[in-house]
């Protein structure tokens, strides 16, 4: 009852913005920055890989030992690698990894709802709206960062999103023609000269329209967003992929595992193809995080202001001037709203 008159509080309160977002220096067109989300993955999977508790339980596992043989390993290093090849083999040698809480190296959102939308809005408006407190098709009203950049003349044009929950139009207030692209939930793409995977992404989803899911697969969402890649060469990449929480809040644990591997070796390819461009060759920044953490132990599958465990996130950044300095060991705070000022930031650098 404590919480929820704090809640009715919060939602009564005025918007706050906390913005400290550097626009002093000048954005250098030649960097181009991709900002990937992984809806709903914990810091515990991240940085231990699968946990005991959870992979050895048959109720959260449709067949413990198939889970065990793909995720497992006893050495704590080895299991986090084989959930998590590219960010343990190359991000924790060549870029940064925050939110490990062994150190006290701790990531959270500002927002006390620990809910989609508001993190996904945290992290592109750089504030906390208390008024959004819940997930529904309703108008952000508060400026997000794609659709400034987009209006400068450094990257106007060149910004583009693609996400696998069908929320972003609302969030993103994506409604003005002319404004950056976005391809969201089952939206049809909508371009020229469609490529053959472009085409075939529709045909799919015309088929599975009829069931009204909220998500399309990640790999949909991801091969759409390869092929805009490859066509247009966008300087600013907003990638969202949402299979993590879904298999969550199906409490199939196995599953979960199997989504966060998964978005593992897309990013992995994604990074390995922007290297192959000439346009993004040594100029490309990836920051990687998430919208929520999930409870601890027993309610792992879920998340929210009730749910304790639920602000704590982590971040990675690899790419154009990151110092390698791999998993980040020293105690710290920071929060969703702050990786905003990040992103100009990436964007200004020489
Ligand atoms: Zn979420």
């Amino acid at each position: 009852m404590r919480g929820l008159v704090l809640c009715l509080v919060l939602m009564t309160m005025s918007v706050s913005v906390s913005n400290t977002r550097n626009t002093d220096r000048p954005l250098n067109p030649e960097n181009k920055l991709f900002i990937i989300t992984l809806d709903g993955f914990r810091w515990e999977e991240l940085f231990n890989g699968a946990d005991s508790s959870l992979i050895n339980n048959p109720e959260f596992n449709t067949d413990t030992l198939l889970a065990k043989a793909l995720y497992w390993d006893d050495d704590p290093g080895q299991r986090r690698s084989k959930l998590m090849p590219f960010f343990w083999s190359v991000i924790a040698k060549q870029g940064e990894l925050y939110g490990n809480r062994k150190y006290q190296n701790n990531v959270n959102v500002a927002n006390p709802y620990a809910l989609s939308y508001p993190g996904y809005s945290e992290l592109l408006t750089g504030s906390v709206d208390y008024s959004i407190w819940k997930n529904e098709k309703k108008k952000n009203g508060n400026k997000n960062i794609l659709d400034e950049l987009n209006q400068t003349s450094t990257y106007a044009g060149k910004v583009a999103a693609f996400t696998s929950w069908e929320l972003f139009p609302y969030i993103l207030d994506k409604e003005e023609k002319g404004s950056f692209v976005l391809n969201s939930g089952l939206q049809k793409i909508e371009e020229k000269n469609l490529s053959a995977a472009q085409s075939m992404i529709n045909s799919i989803q015309q088929k599975i329209s009829d069931k009204h899911v909220p998500t399309r697969y990640d790999e949909l969402t991801y091969v759409a967003c390869k092929e805009y890649i490859l066509k247009n060469k966008p300087s600013v990449v907003f990638l969202s992929f949402s299979g993590t929480d879904n298999a969550g809040h199906n409490k199939r644990y196995d599953q979960y595992l199997q989504e966060a591997n998964n978005a593992d070796r897309m990013i992995g390819e994604l990074w390995r193809l922007v290297q192959s461009i000439s346009d993004y060759e040594g100029r490309a920044t990836f920051l990687i995080t998430t919208d929520h953490g999930r409870g601890k132990k027993g309610n792992w599958y879920d998340h929210g202001f009730f749910v304790s465990g639920s602000s704590q996130t982590w971040y990675a950044l690899l790419g154009n001037k990151v110092v390698p300095h791999g998993e980040m060991k020293t105690k710290t705070q920071v929060y969703q709203k702050d990786l905003n000022a990040l992103i100009p930031e990436i964007l200004s650098r020489k």
